[in-house]
């Protein structure tokens, strides 16, 4: 069976329809960082508005602890979603309580509201079916219909990305579709060269996805903080970075795998090298296999690709037709540990083909680095349901929604 598209619903006017979002922003000082993810929302939301629909919409916003927490307001959101959608949006104060159904009654047709984030309700999130199912039937009294469109999310059995799927008619929006597309052109006969660009924090999140795609991609290149437990596998000394010592027997697997089936697996040869975490710190160029060689010795930190690997990385992207990408190849956020994210960046904008960038923080460092959007194939608004599609499972948020 196929994903159920907003078609499948029927007209939708006049009829309160909840569109579950994934507008889980990066704030700072309750300023949005990057509203990628609200800008992502907004085709599927203005598709339904025209159509006449009334709008609740629904999301979560950071990782609240199943209760209410100021923090995590979707107030900012909201006024964001405002401007960004030409027109007013009404704010409840609650998930599913007075507030959140006085917004709703209210609404005319073509209007919107947003309710409070769902995971102050820990229903949402809870392990136990009975208690997401019974949240979900409270949620259910807010509307008609269920338009599913976070799909930063989908990988997720949550109380409004499934259960509530169950109770309502339900059809995913064309955000959910349209990263699904792109998906797809990942998996099915992907035009050759495929490469695919690994970093990020910590290689235990990645570790799936590289089993599943080594056999089907032509290069794996490894940055990020990942890079030092691969080197470390090789036998070399990697200081005060970031290693996971209880993946290096994964990872040596990996690397045998790889020169079995002839997939080129590219470990940087250089590295920067930090005398601390900190945008201030003491750093210095080298060799990859010398890492505890710099005048910081073993307190030294491994905090982005060097040059020479940046450069390599750049050539190999640019010779592929198909390039995916998850990960910062180093701690971006710090200005002198961003330039071997930026030369993967500007390699991916120079691809003649697909380029896909997935992940929050990687779309978050492409924006901050001055790249714009269109720049790119494709930007993902889920980190972890792209890579959890990628590595072949089964996603609960797409399969209740008709997706096989
Ligand atoms: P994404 O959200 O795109 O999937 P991750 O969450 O896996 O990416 O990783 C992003 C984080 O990885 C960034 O905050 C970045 O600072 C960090 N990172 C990258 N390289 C390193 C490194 N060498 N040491 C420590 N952290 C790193
Ligand atoms: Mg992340």
């Amino acid at each position: 069976m196929t994903l159920r598209t907003l078609e499948s619903l029927g007209s939708l006017a006049g009829k309160r329809v909840i569109v579950r979002c994934d507008l889980n922003v990066p704030l700072q000082d309750a300023v949005i960082a990057d509203d990628g993810r609200v800008r992502a929302s907004l085709p599927t939301l203005n598709a339904l508005i025209n159509e006449g629909a009334r709008l609740v919409i629904c999301s979560h916003l950071g990782r609240p602890d199943g209760a209410p927490d100021p923090k995590y307001s979707l107030a900012p959101v909201a006024q964001r979603l405002s401007e960004l959608l030409g027109k007013p949006v009404a704010f409840a104060r609650d998930t599913v309580g007075e507030s959140a159904h006085d917004a709703v009654a209210a609404l005319e047709d073509g209007e919107v509201a947003v309710i409070e984030n769902l995971r102050f309700n820990a229903g949402e999130t809870s392990k136990d079916a009975g208690e997401r199912r019974a949240f979900a039937e409270q949620l259910a009294e807010l509307g008609d219909a269920l338009v599913s469109d976070g799909f930063g999310v989908v990988h997720r059995k949550q109380a409004s990305v499934y259960e509530l799927a169950e109770i309502l008619p339900s059809a995913a929006g064309q955000l959910i579709a349209a990263e699904l597309d792109v998906l797809d052109r990942l998996t099915e006969n992907p035009e050759r060269p495929y490469t695919v660009v690994l970093g990020g924090s910590k290689v235990s999140d990645k570790l799936g996805v590289i089993s599943h795609l080594l056999p089907r991609v032509d290069r794996i290149l490894v940055g990020g903080g990942m890079l030092f437990t691969f080197l470390a596998a090789q036998g070399h000394k990697v200081g005060s970075s970031l290693l996971e010592a209880d993946q290096l027997d994964t990872v040596r697997e990996y690397m045998r795998i790889a020169e079995e089936s002839g997939v080129e697996l590219v470990l940087p040869t250089d590295v920067v090298v930090a005398s601390k975490f900190g945008a201030d710190a003491e750093h210095v160029i080298t060799p990859a296999d010398a890492i505890e060689e710099t005048p910081f010795g073993a307190s030294g930190l491994g905090l982005d690709i060097g040059p020479a690997t940046g450069a390599r990385f750049a050539e190999l992207i640019r010779d592929s037709k198909t390039v995916f990408w998850n990960g910062p190849m180093g701690v971006f956020e710090l200005a002198p540990f961003a330039a071997g994210t930026k030369a993967v960046a500007q390699a991916l904008t120079d691809v003649d083909g697909l380029s896909v960038v997935g992940g929050g923080d990687s779309a978050a460092a492409v924006r901050q680095l001055g790249f714009t959007d269109d720049e790119f194939g494709h930007i993902s608004t889920g980190g972890g349901a792209s890579l959890e599609f990628l590595e072949g499972k089964k996603l609960p948020g797409l399969e209740i929604l008709g997706w096989q």
